[in-house]
């Protein structure tokens, strides 16, 4: 193994989802005007509600690996947050934690992450284009693989992948959403930016964060 590669473990999973956190406070009433336009206008609070029960669960895991931090990261979604995000999101951290490898390299984490879009997309049955998280995630995680399969170390390809999600959430603006509770207003959801596809966009924007140190 080379030692100069930063490696993704468990202090890094911890900062993650604590900067992940930090981001969603940050970002909290951008998220609930986005569900304003097109949903109910809860994605904020939803997150914020979601994500504060995490950091108090983090408080009471250490040490621990990766792969629990993210565990335990998912299923305080799933039991804290009544939107349909809190189950999205919650899948996603328990596939990703369970894939991942402590440490992992670029490689490990492009097929956790990837492992968390099919839980994602099991769950709610998106495809790309239905205007949901799965618009930003397929991207990102697109990008991270093909980074990391080029030799890049991690932050380059967790830059590469914010990128990737931060376009492919602005990519939902002209679509019509197809599932979730925007399906309801029809062609009426055009023009309008996802706020999950948003939402995980700030989460991939979050490791990159991170994994620059
Ligand atoms: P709710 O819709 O229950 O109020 P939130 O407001 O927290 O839940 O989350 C809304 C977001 O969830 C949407 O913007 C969309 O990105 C995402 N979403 C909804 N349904 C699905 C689905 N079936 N698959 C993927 N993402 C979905
Ligand atoms: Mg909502």
């Amino acid at each position: 193994m080379d030692f100069d590669t930063p490696l993704f473990d468990t202090a890094l999973a911890e900062a993650w989802v604590r900067a992940i956190a930090a981001a969603v406070e940050k970002e909290q009433a951008r998220l609930t005007e986005l569900d304003s336009a097109i949903g109910d206008g809860d994605h904020g609070s939803n997150l914020h509600r979601g994500f504060s029960a995490v950091l108090a669960a983090l408080d009471d895991l250490r040490p621990a690996g990766s792969g629990t931090v993210l565990t335990k990261t998912g299923s305080t979604l799933i039991s804290k947050v009544g939107g349909a995000s809190g189950p999205l999101y919650g899948k996603a951290f328990r596939a990703i934690g369970a894939a991942l490898p402590d440490p992992a390299g670029p490689a490990d984490v492009a097929e956790a992450l990837a492992a968390g879009l099919d839980a994602v997309r099991a769950l709610g049955k998106a495809a790309p284009g239905d205007k949901t998280i799965v618009d930003a995630y397929t991207p990102a995680v697109a990008a991270f693989r093909a980074t990391a399969a080029a030799g890049a170390a991690l932050p380059e390809a967790a830059a590469a992948a914010a990128d990737a999600a931060e376009q492919g959430a602005r990519d939902t603006v002209p679509l019509q959403a197809r599932k979730g509770r925007a399906s309801y207003l029809g062609e009426r959801s055009i023009g309008h930016q996802d706020p999950g596809a948003t939402s995980t966009a700030l989460l991939f924007r979050a490791l990159a964060d991170v994994a620059a140190g």
